[in-house]
C-alpha cells in the first residue's frame, strides 16, 4: 500500500473532476494529475532510482509540487520537501544527510546548483514539463508497492538547536493522519477546496493527503504565498477555502477583515475551515478572530514526530462559550486525537497528577518510525513505545491539554519556574500591546530574568510602567518581567514560529 493509490483511486472513480488549481484556473483534473505523476514515476525509475531513494523538493508552494509529490510515491521513492526560506548551505547538508540524488526545485528558492544533486530540475521549466508529460496508457503505469511501515516522507526539523533531524514519516503515519482528519478536524466534501497558503514543506501540504482522500479540490493561489486580499477574493470565486495557518496568519486574515468591515457571513463566503496550530494561540487573539470572522476555526497540536496529530480543539469547543469551563479549554490545545493516546509525566515517564506540567507524550499510529541514520536521537524521543514530545504541559479531567512551553524555554528564576506563555497570554490583554514574546536572560543573582519583547499596534505606545502595573493586576509579582524591549517586530520562520532563540542570543549579545 502506498500513498499513491490515493490518486490512483480518484483518477479511475472521477478522471474529469477539477483537482489543481493555480489560483482560479484550472491545472489539472485527477485524472490529468494521475497521468502525469504515473508518467513522472515511470521516468524517475527508468533514470535508474530505486525504490526508498531520497528526492529533494526545495520549492514554493507551485501546483506541480503536489504533481511532483505524488510522482514521487508513485515510483516508491521517499520525498524531501524543505522549508524554501533555508540557506542554500543548510539544504546543502540536507542533501549530503539523505543521500539525495535528484532534486524539483522553483529558481525563485534555488537560483544556483545544489551542491550534491545529480539532477536539479525546474518545476518551472521544460526538463519537468517533459518528465510530466502523460500519455494515453499512463494510469496503466504500476505504483511501485511499499510496505505501510516504509518511509514516504522525510520531514527535517527546523533545528534550532544544533543540526536538523530527517523524520522518517511512513506511508502509514500519513494514512492515520488522513483518515483522522475526518473524525476529528474537519468532514471534507466532494469538490471542496483547500488553499496552500502555508508551505506545503510543511503542515499544509501534509493536509493534501486527506482532501486527495476525499476527491477535494487544491489550489495554489497565483501569488504562492498568503495574501489575505487574495484569499478572500479566491474563496469567494471558487467556493470556501479550507486552509492551515500558523497562528500569526490568522491574525493577518482576522486585520484583514477588520480593514475591509468584513462580517463572519462575509467570511464565510470566502473561508470554510481554518485550521491553526504550529505555534501557541493566544486566548486574546483567537476571541477576536472568533468575533470577527465566525466559528470557522480549529485548532491542532502536533509536532513533526506525529504530523498533525496530537490534539484537537473542535469547532463546537471553541465555539461552545456556555460551558462552565470554556475559558480554559480556549486557552487549551484540545483533546487526544482519535488515533493517539496522550499522557503528561516526569522525566522518568511517570504520569504526573492531573493538573501539574511535565512533559507531553504520544503514542499511535501517527508517531515516526524515527530519526534518519540517527538512533541515539530515536531512542531519546521513543521509549517504551511513547514519543517524547519535548513540549510541556497539563491535563485537566477531561482529558483537555493545555501547553506550557517547550522545556528549553522555561525560565527558572530565584529557583521558581515561570512559564512564559503565562506571562505572553497576561500582556497580550493589555491596552495597545499587538505582539509579546517572553525569554529568559541570564542573571548572576537570580539565575535568569524575565524579559518581554513587546509589538505595539499601530498608533498605540505602551510604557513599562502601564505594563507593569498591567501584570501586577493578572499574575504573581515573580513572573513579572525585569525588563521590557519595544521592537517593530518578532523574529519567525517561514512557518510562522517565534525565534526565540533568536531573542536570548540578542540579550547575551547585549
Ligand atoms: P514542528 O515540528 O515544526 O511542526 O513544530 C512542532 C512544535 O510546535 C510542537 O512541538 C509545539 O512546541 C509547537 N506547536 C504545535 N502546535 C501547537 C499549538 N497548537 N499550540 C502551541 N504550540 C504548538
Amino acid at each position: 500500500m502506498s500513498l499513491a493509490h490515493l490518486l490512483l483511486r480518484q483518477a479511475r472513480q472521477r478522471p474529469e473532476s477539477p483537482a489543481i488549481l493555480n489560483g482560479e484556473a484550472l491545472h489539472a483534473t485527477h485524472g490529468e494529475w494521475a497521468a502525469r505523476s504515473a508518467r513522472l514515476a515511470q521516468r524517475l525509475r527508468a533514470a535508474g532510482l530505486q525504490p526508498g531513494e531520497r528526492v529533494l523538493l526545495f520549492a514554493r508552494n507551485h501546483p506541480r509540487y503536489l504533481e511532483a509529490l505524488w510522482g514521487i510515491w508513485w515510483a516508491g521513492l521517499v520525498a524531501v520537501p524543505v522549508n524554501a526560506k533555508l540557506h542554500p548551505r543548510e539544504v546543502e547538508w540536507i542533501v549530503a544527510n539523505c543521500g539525495a540524488r535528484w532534486g524539483f526545485v522553483t529558481t525563485d528558492v534555488a537560483p544556483g546548483p545544489l551542491a550534491g544533486l545529480e539532477r536539479q530540475i525546474d518545476l518551472e521549466g521544460d526538463e519537468a514539463a517533459a518528465l510530466l508529460a502523460p500519455a494515453a496508457d499512463a494510469l496503466a503505469v504500476p505504483v511501485t508497492e511499499r510496505d505501510l511501515g516504509d518511509t514516504a516522507w522525510l520531514f527535517y526539523t527546523s533545528g534550532t538547536t544544533g543540526r536538523p533531524k530527517g523524520v522518517m514519516l511512513t506511508h502509514r503515519n500519513l494514512m492515520t493522519m488522513g483518515t483522522g482528519y475526518f473524525v476529528d478536524v474537519d468532514p471534507v466534501a466532494r469538490g471542496d477546496v483547500i488553499a496552500y497558503a502555508a508551505p506545503i514543506s510543511h503542515g499544509a501540504g501534509i493536509y493534501a493527503i486527506p482532501h486527495l482522500m476525499a476527491g477535494a479540490r487544491h489550489v495554489v493561489p497565483a501569488s504562492g504565498g498568503v495574501d489575505p486580499a487574495e484569499l478572500v477574493a479566491l474563496g469567494r470565486a471558487i467556493g470556501p477555502l479550507s486552509l492551515f495557518a500558523a497562528p500569526t496568519i490568522v491574525g493577518r486574515l482576522v486585520d484583514h477583515a477588520v480593514a475591509l468591515g468584513l462580517s463572519p457571513d462575509d467570511c464565510a463566503q470566502s473561508f470554510k475551515t481554518i485550521v491553526y496550530g504550529g505555534a501557541p494561540m493566544y486566548v486574546a487573539d483567537i476571541q477576536r478572530a472568533l468575533q470577527v470572522m465566525g466559528p470557522r476555526f480549529v485548532q491542532i497540536y502536533g509536532q513533526g514526530e506525529t504530523p498533525m496529530v496530537g490534539t484537537v480543539l473542535t469547532r463546537a469547543d471553541l465555539a461552545g462559550s456556555a460551558h462552565p469551563r470554556h475559558a480554559q479549554r480556549l486557552a487549551s490545545v484540545g483533546v487526544a486525537q482519535t488515533p493517539v493516546r496522550v499522557r503528561v509525566t516526569d522525566s522518568q515517564g511517570v504520569d504526573v497528577p492531573l493538573g501539574d506540567v511535565g512533559e507531553v507524550l504520544i503514542q499511535g499510529d501517527s508517531v515516526m518510525a524515527g530519526y534518519w541514520a540517527n538512533p541515539d536521537a530515536t531512542a531519546a524521543a521513543i521509549q517504551n513505545g511513547w514519543l517524547f514530545t519535548g513540549d510541556m504541559g497539563s491535563l485537566d479531567a477531561d482529558g483537555y491539554l493545555t501547553l506550557k512551553d517547550r522545556s528549553k524555554d522555561l525560565i527558572i528564576s530565584g529557583g521558581s519556574n515561570i512559564y512564559p506563555r503565562e506571562v505572553e497570554e497576561a500582556l497580550l490583554t493589555a491596552a495597545g500591546v499587538a505582539e509579546v514574546a517572553v525569554v529568559g536572560e541570564a542573571d548572576a543573582q537570580w539565575g535568569e530574568n524575565v524579559v518581554a519583547f513587546v509589538v505595539a499596534h499601530a498608533g498605540a505606545a505602551p510604557t513599562e510602567a502601564v505594563l507593569d502595573a498591567h501584570c501586577l493586576d493578572h499574575i504573581a509579582r515573580f513572573k513579572r518581567p525585569k525588563r521590557y524591549i519595544f521592537v517593530s517586530a518578532l523574529p519567525k520562520n517561514n512557518y510562522g514560529k517565534v525565534l526565540k532563540t533568536e531573542l536570548r542570543e540578542r540579550l547575551a549579545d547585549a
